[in-house]
């Protein structure tokens, strides 16, 4: 039986494989991931070391091609589509947080935070964010000149800056301490929420994963909404 897509879905999954092959091992990491989340959603992504959540992470954010399978996005098929497109595709409706932030190193905060503005040719007050992510102060500092902390909230600013569809973050606050962690992922939800974006978030932290609208946990290289 076909699956009916829900009527809101802003990202849909149906049957999206992946495999690896390491020394002619085939790894099947991606077995069938089917799901999908409405717009402004936040979600958790879980799932042990090695069970695929980069992976698909990174098909969703285009940065990878799955082997098969479609991933929709706003009900346009992103898998069909050329390098270019998915380029573009990528810098106006998607926003990615990594676990290390992946800052530019010589460019001040503020400067970094207004490269998705740069590339889409759009011009705003970036100040709001700023605030909501408490770096005002910081915004004219380079990255080696802030905490982890703070570097982590300059990304986070980076990847929100253009209001994507969709933000995508993979374990985000995983190399924070602990009380950092919590303060920066408390932040990060509260500037995802302020932008009205969806996110799918993975950690493996349950207590960062409890304060999302639900979980969706990897097992076996399939996804099941927890
Ligand atoms: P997670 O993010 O949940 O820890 P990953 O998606 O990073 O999981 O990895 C899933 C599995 O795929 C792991 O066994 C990993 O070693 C393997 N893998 C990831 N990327 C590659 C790659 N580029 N080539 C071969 N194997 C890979
Ligand atoms: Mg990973």
């Amino acid at each position: 039986m076909v699956k009916k897509t829900m009527a809101n879905a802003m990202l849909s999954l149906k049957d999206v494989h992946k495999t690896y092959s390491n020394a002619g091992q085939d790894l099947h990491v991606l077995n069938g991931v089917d799901f999908e989340i409405k717009s402004g959603e936040i979600v958790a992504l879980m799932g042990p070391s090695g069970s695929g959540k980069s992976t698909l992470l990174q098909a969703i954010g285009l940065l990878d091609r799955a082997d098969s399978g479609q991933i929709l996005l706003d009900s346009d098929d992103i898998t069909q589509k050329n390098d270019q497109e998915r380029t573009l595709l990528r810098r106006q409706k998607l926003g990615f947080v990594y676990q290390f932030h992946h800052l530019l190193a010589e460019f001040t905060a503020i400067e970094n935070i207004k490269i998705p503005l740069t590339l889409n040719g759009l011009e705003k007050d970036v100040n709001p964010l700023l605030e909501v992510l408490g770096i005002t102060d910081r915004a004219n500092h380079r990255p080696a000149r802030l905490s982890g902390g703070e570097q982590q909230r300059v990304a986070i600013a980076r990847a929100l800056i253009h209001e994507p569809r969709l933000l995508l973050a993979d374990e985000p606050t995983g190399n924070l301490d602990p009380e950092t962690a919590d303060n920066v992922f408390n932040l990060l939800l509260k500037s995802v929420r302020v932008q009205g974006s969806a996110a799918v978030i993975a950690t493996h932290n349950p207590e960062l994963a409890s304060r999302m609208d639900y979980i969706l946990k990897m097992e076996d290289g399939k996804v099941i909404k927890a």
